[in-house]
């Protein structure tokens, strides 16, 4: 038996045949449905939602309308003269795995916090005036111990991540927000780079004030960390046709247009020495990714190796909000 539900809907939505998985996955029945209006006969479920809101997308997998344990994946494939071809296909044991690859990484990230924390403060309190034979030993112990802190941290916060599905929503007021990364960059660049911030949207973002920062602070912090001394960060938050867009722009390395459609990937990194070498975790551009899915935006990076890079998000007007200042 095909292990794929497959149920044949003519140009009006209504079954013309299905096959025995469709009985198992989606409750249909041949001969006996035949006719009956699909949105109808799942109104009230999530195959209903997906059906009047993803179309033909295949997008997140739904709860089977006969066990509610099961997942399945949707597609909907044009088929013949306006016919349609519906494909559910069970996914639970792929979302199980999935599930159980979360909780791993989230549960060792959380076991490791406890101990690395209790190193680092032992660290932190040896002073290497008192063994200046090891000073540079010390040194080097601390810096690792802190950056094992901070890839803990990330992973901590793309596990959350992952688990959200919808963040707070708060009033994000971005000229006091545009402000304080102007000021992270300065710290971070310490007098080596021109950094420019141009506000010209003059609007809010409606979202979660603590992840957005995060998200553009990662990418300040990327500018700084990848362009050389003498070069140019610009933070810009302009209108666009879709909404608005928040960028960095600096005149850095750039990256070689084979990297950028894996550079949201987990530990992807261009040139790994360089990263370390910045004290970068390999993780920033992945949660930048998930704050933005979470805010419906979008990331958009546009380089040129040895000349710079864009990195933009773009929000969508309904995340839009008018500022104080922007009515008077
Ligand atoms: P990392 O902690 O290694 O910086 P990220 O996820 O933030 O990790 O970035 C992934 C990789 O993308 C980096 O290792 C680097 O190679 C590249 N990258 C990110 N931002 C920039 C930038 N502004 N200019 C050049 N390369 C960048």
């Amino acid at each position: 038996m095909l292990p794929d539900a497959l149920v044949l809907l003519d140009r009006n939505g209504r079954v013309c045949w299905c096959n025995p998985a469709a009985e198992a996955l989606l409750g249909i029945r041949w001969p006996r449905d035949r006719g009956v209006l699909l949105a109808e006969r799942f109104a009230n479920d999530e195959v209903g939602r997906w059906l009047r809101e993803s179309g033909e997308d295949a997008g997140e997998d739904v709860a089977s309308p006969s066990d509610p344990l099961v997942r399945l994946q949707m597609a909907m494939i044009p088929f013949g003269d306006h016919q349609q071809l519906l494909r559910a296909r069970d996914v639970s044991h792929m979302t199980r795995l999935e599930q159980v690859r979360r909780d791993f990484v989230a549960n060792v990230s959380h076991e490791l916090r406890t101990p690395l924390t209790v190193i680092h403060g032992y660290l932190e309190l040896l002073d290497p005036a008192d063994v200046p034979a090891l000073a540079p030993v010390l040194q080097e112990m601390r810096a690792q111990s802190q950056r094992m802190r901070q890839i803990v941290e990330d992973l901590l916060t793309l596990s959350r991540l992952e688990m959200e599905h919808k963040l707070p929503e708060e009033q994000v007021e971005m000229a006091p927000l545009l402000e304080t990364l102007r000021r992270e960059a300065e710290a971070l660049s310490q007098g080596r780079h021109r950094i420019t911030l141009e506000d010209q949207a003059h609007v809010d973002l409606l979202g979660s004030l603590k992840d957005l920062h995060s998200a553009f602070s990662n990418l300040v912090s990327n500018a700084v960390r990848y362009t050389a001394e003498g070069g140019s960060i610009t933070i810009r938050w302009r209108r666009v046709p879709e909404g608005a867009e928040y960028s960095v722009t600096d005149t850095g390395y750039g990256i070689p247009a084979e990297h950028l459609s894996r550079l949201t990937e987990r530990f992807y990194r261009v040139s790994s020495s360089r990263s370390r070498g910045t004290g970068g975790t390999g993780l920033g551009l992945s949660i930048v990714k998930h704050v933005l899915n979470l805010h419906d935006a979008q990331l958009r990076i546009e380089s040129e190796p040895g000349q710079g890079s864009t990195f933009a998000c773009v929000f969508d007007a309904a995340r839009l909000l008018t500022t104080a200042t922007a009515e008077e």
